[in-house]
This record gives structure tokens, sequence and C-alpha cells, in this order.
């Protein structure tokens, strides 16, 4: 499909070394829009909306936040630890502010299957629909954000 200039200059920012070292596209060969698209129309087939994944990630990072470096348990199912590695890191979507790059580490003790995030993962979800590329270190997958956090519609 077709980018606008704003998602075209989004998708430039996002290639590895200008606002991080790793990039936020791994080694997706999609454009930025197609990106957005697929796991927009992904997380729609669920029945379930951006804002509802981020809400429930900004509650997990929220909890854990009080019990910082040691891991919380959340709901009965959910270990929860938060790690500030310090330093914050721009949207690359050219938001003002700065999101601090905590590192957020997820584990559902019922499966045995983790995920983790980032503070600027739950802005990206949030306001853009953003999850990053395929392969990028910190995508956070749809499919496997809902079930290891065991969301239902
Ligand atoms: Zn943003």
């Amino acid at each position: 499909m077709k980018q606008d200039p704003i998602l075209e200059r989004a998708e430039k920012l996002m290639k590895p070394g200008e606002i991080s070292s790793s990039g936020f596209l791994g080694n997706d060969n999609r454009k930025l829009v197609d990106i957005l698209l697929d796991d927009g129309q992904t997380v729609a087939s669920l029945n379930l909306s951006h804002e509802i994944l981020a809400d429930r990630m900004e509650e997990l990072t929220e909890k854990a936040r009080e019990y910082l470096g040691s891991p919380v348990l959340v709901d009965g199912y959910l270990e929860v630890t938060i790690q500030d590695s310090r330093g914050n890191i721009a949207c690359p979507f050219q938001h003002m502010g700065m999101y601090p790059k905590e590192n957020v580490h997820v584990l559902n003790v019922k499966t045995g299957e983790s995920i983790q995030w980032t503070s600027l993962n739950i802005h990206m979800i949030r306001e853009h629909g953003f999850y990053e590329g395929k392969g990028s270190p910190f995508r956070v997958d749809p499919l496997d954000l809902v079930r290891v956090l065991g969301i239902m519609a």
C-alpha cells in the first residue's frame, strides 16, 4: 500500500542506528504501513483493540514498578519483573517526550511462556498500533502478547 510522508519519515527513523542501535524493524521487508495494517487486522480479528492490550501492559508495568528488580505475582499466574536500564528513548513517530528504557519481563507461570516489553512499546501500541517489525529484538507480537497474558475479548 502507498505510504504517506509521515510514515515514510517514521520508517527512516526506525532503521538501525537512528534512534536505537538495533532499530525497530528487524528483518521485516514490508513497508511500515503494511506492518501496521497486518498487526491491526490480527488484533481486530481477536475482537480486541490496541488500547485494551496497552492498558493491560500498563497495568502490569505499574504493579511491577512498586517492586523494582524483584518479581511480583499478578492475578496468580503472571510473574512480572521490571528492570530499569537507565536512559530514555524517543518515539520514532516523532512525538515530544522520551520514554524510560525500563524492561518489563512477564512469565506466565501456568504455561512457562514469557514475553517482554518497554514503556516505548506500550506507547507505540496504544498511540500508533505499532508492535515493531518481525525479527526486531523488541517486537511484541500481538498473538504472543494475548496468549501469554491470557487476554480475553
Ligand atoms: Zn509516538
